[in-house]
């Protein structure tokens, strides 16, 4: 495998190093990020730090590095293959735990960590035939909005959508539908493009944004209002997003068909959209 970064020094991963008393390991006391690379290039670099950032100053810890520092990281992980489309994998915990006390300590050592995966291709079957979801109760805290690690809750969801069979599990709390364990939401209604507002309850989606950007410059009508479990059920298309799977169509919900049971109209055009961007992306980078 690759060498990775942490705290200041690139190392092989058998190499690398972090104390037990981590409070990363201990209590979740992190954030992390997700950027896809393709060809060397992350998408959307400058949103993800930002992010990154957001998710910090949530927890009150400060920002141990800035974007041109982040980037020189970045490119010399990307540059050991440069022409693979790769995942970049970010984390920043709040440091050693002395005693295992939950309270911050006072000059807190950041542990700092960045590596590479690499991104599997898109799977063909996906557009064809698209991929199967089910509802389940949101079991997650109040911050959503902070990306941190402590990501127990979304294992048990993922993993009970795994075990029903099932691609993602869309999270539904007071009725309403918010987004995925690991991804955004969107519907289609009557032509136009639906996605829950963001707030604490869901995760700010850096593809989220993306898809309503090219929403908007493929001149596709969208809005950003909450969505209700029964419209859900009623959609003529439902999405998810994600930094590594793109722009999913999701075409059995909870063992019923959305819509045609076929990957929409609309997810044909924004997919295209999103294609495009990214073989952009990767010109850019010749
Ligand atoms: N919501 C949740 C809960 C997630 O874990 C993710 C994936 N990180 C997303 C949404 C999608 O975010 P992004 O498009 O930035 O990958």
């Amino acid at each position: 495998m690759n060498e990775l970064y942490l705290n200041g020094a690139f190392v092989a991963p058998e190499q690398a190093r972090i104390s037990v008393m981590d409070r990363g390991f201990l209590f979740g006391d992190g954030v992390y990020e997700v950027i896809p690379a393709y060809a060397g290039r992350p998408l959307r670099e400058r949103e993800h730090l930002q992010r990154l950032d957001n998710s910090l100053k949530g927890i009150g810890l400060a920002p141990p590095l800035s974007p041109p520092e982040w980037s020189l990281i970045f490119q010399r992980l990307l540059s050991s293959t440069p022409k693979a489309d790769q995942a970049l994998y970010l984390q920043v915990t709040r440091g050693v735990a002395p005693n295992r006390d939950h309270r911050f300590p006072s000059q807190p050592v950041p542990t700092v960590l960045a590596m590479t995966k690499p991104m599997k291709p898109r799977d063909l079957a996906v557009a064809e035939r698209g991929v199967e979801a089910v509802t389940r109760d949101d079991i997650r805290w109040l911050r959503c909005d902070i990306k941190a690690t402590a990501l127990l809750a979304a294992v048990l969801l993922r993993q009970s959508a795994e075990e029903a069979g099932a691609e993602e599990a869309i999270l539904v709390r007071d009725g309403l539908a918010l987004e995925g364990s690991t991804s955004n939401l969107f519907i289609v209604r009557e032509g136009r493009l639906v996605t829950p507002p963001k707030g604490p309850l869901l995760l700010a989606g850096i593809t989220r944004d993306l898809v309503l950007e090219l929403a908007d410059v493929a001149g596709i009508p969208h809005v950003e209002r909450n969505i209700e479990i029964q419209e859900l059920r009623r959609a003529d298309e439902v999405w998810i997003s994600s930094s590594t799977r793109e722009v999913m169509p999701v075409t059995r919900l909870d063992g019923a068909l959305v819509g045609s049971g076929q990957p929409g109209p609309l997810w044909q055009r924004i997919d295209r959209c999103y294609q495009d961007f990214k073989a952009d992306l990767r010109r850019a980078a010749a």
